[in-house]
């Protein structure tokens, strides 16, 4: 049996499985960078990529 399965999609889906969105789903960008974060398009507000949530994470825990 092949699974010869790879392909740049491969990466999407991984970032999209950690978020549980399925493959083909569009996400959100991030408003800092305009990275793809892992949330989906339909996400209100503010969405972040992962980079720039750690950061804003870092940034909160120091300043609270
Ligand atoms: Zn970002």
């Amino acid at each position: 049996m092949s699974t010869s399965t790879e392909n740049e999609t491969g990466v999407a889906v991984a970032v999209g499985a950690a978020a549980g969105t399925a493959a083909g789903v569009e996400v959100a960008d991030c408003v800092h960078c305009g990275e793809p974060t892992e949330y989906p398009a339909t996400t209100r507000g503010v969405t972040l990529c992962p980079v720039c949530e750690w950061q804003e994470a870092q940034r909160t825990a120091c300043s609270g």
